[in-house]
């Protein structure tokens, strides 16, 4: 990194990245593979919701006014049949929760307060609830019930089901790669030699791409090497819709990648932010390929993915996503000498208490393990006393 390039602000970031990021095209998927995936247009109401008036208990079906001291038993509706016979004043039909409401009644007498003889139905005891789920109720037709945008969770997946939908267009997934730069780097279950470290990030990041619904196509450690970079992040950009880079973006010597991507064609809008963790973070596209380079240490790799990287992904998934922000209180102060950047800090957040943790910078990433939430601290702030109370993001 050229130590005269520009350091924008996170904000200016967000608006930079927020111009890029082409929306996924949609496909049409069946019910159950819509699972996790983002809606791709409204659904509505084909059918009303429930379909016919039905019995919500066990019982008789009779008619509201009638006021007989003994009902004749004029046929059995068990759930799935259509009622044949229509309730007459002194009648009543046994009916099964889920079966359709006879002509001529209008609420069911749950079973545990009648008795049956010959063929006739008396009460033993007082039921005044209607016990009847009227037709159209829930969903009337045309009704949009579920939203361009949300995500196909199991209540949205059953409803469709209830619905009658067997097909979903939802967008299709961006397809992420991953690229761990490092000489040092060597992935878990092979030998380390002295010197080297375990890939964290491309285990962490590997799984925030996933959680935030994007194909993982390719990922790969490639050393600090000139030409298997300039190859490797080559094939990358020409595979993937977004090319994610971890290590190499700092101003070491071996710190390759923003020279090679303005070499592979990449336009690099930044490559310093005044955040804390990551500032040497990198955004670039060429044409409509996106690329970020994220520093190497595993905290800030973490950060700037949920701080830039997610919202985009989400953004072009179709995703109407939202970082969660909870208001909460400080348990005890916090104090910091440099203001210049703006800060985030693992935190954990439970009923509404801010609780600091042992974080020592962004090479501490088993710090995150007790974190469930980002505090943020403002540029130009050195302090946040306790009590204050504060928004923070949760992870
Ligand atoms: P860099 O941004 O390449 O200068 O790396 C900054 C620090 O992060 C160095 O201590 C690296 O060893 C470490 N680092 C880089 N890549 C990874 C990785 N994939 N997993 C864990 N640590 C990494
Ligand atoms: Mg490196």
């Amino acid at each position: 990194m050229n130590k005269n390039e520009k350091m924008i602000l996170p904000s200016e970031a967000e608006t930079i990245i927020g111009k890029y990021g082409k929306q996924t095209e949609t496909e049409e998927l069946a019910l159950l593979e819509s699972r996790g995936r983002i809606l791709a247009e409204d659904i509505c109401a084909g059918i009303e919701m429930p379909p016919f008036n039905k019995s919500a208990m066990d019982g008789f079906a009779v008619a509201s006014g009638d006021n007989s001291d003994k009902f004749k038993i004029i046929e059995t509706i068990p759930a799935g049949k259509f009622p044949e016979k229509s309730i007459g004043v002194g009648q009543c039909s046994r009916i099964m929760t889920g079966a359709p409401l006879p002509d001529g009644a209008d609420r069911v007498i749950k079973v545990e307060v009648t008795e049956e003889e010959n063929g006739f139905m008396y009460l033993t005891g007082v039921d005044n609830a209607g016990n009847v789920c009227v037709r159209g109720e829930d969903i009337k037709i045309g009704d949009r019930i579920l939203l361009k945008g949300k995500m196909m969770r199991a209540a949205e997946i059953g409803v469709a089901a209830s619905l009658g939908f067997n097909k979903i267009r939802v967008f299709k997934k961006v397809r992420a790669g991953l690229i761990t730069t490092g000489s040092e780097i060597k992935d878990p279950g092979e030998e380390l030699d002295p010197g080297q470290i375990y890939n964290s990030n491309g285990y962490s990041l590997s799984v925030q791409l996933l959680n935030s619904g994007a194909d993982l196509i390719e990922k790969k450690i490639v050393e600090d090497n000139r030409t298997e970079l300039l190859n490797e992040l080559g094939k990358m950009i020409d595979n993937a819709d977004l090319t994610l880079i971890s290590g190499g973006v700092s101003m070491g010597e071996f710190d390759l990648v923003p020279d090679i991507l303005k070499e592979l064609g990449v336009k690099v809008h930044f490559n310093k932010v005044a955040v804390q963790p990551g500032k040497p973070t990198l955004f670039g596209t060429k044409g409509k390929k996106i690329v970020f380079g994220l520093p190497g240490n595993p905290v800030s790799t973490f950060v700037i993915f949920e701080l830039f990287v997610k919202p985009l992904l989400m953004r072009m998934s179709g995703n109407n996503y939202k970082a969660l922000v909870v208001r909460g209180k400080m348990e005890k102060g916090f104090k910091r000498r440099k203001i210049e950047r703006e800060l985030y800090v693992p935190v954990n957040y439970e009923n509404g208490i801010i609780k600091l943790i042992d974080y020592h910078g962004s090479a501490h990433f088993v710090s995150l393990l007790g974190a469930n939430a980002l505090l943020k601290i403002e540029r130009g702030l050195s302090e946040l006393p306790p009590g204050e109370i504060v928004d923070v993001r949760q992870i």
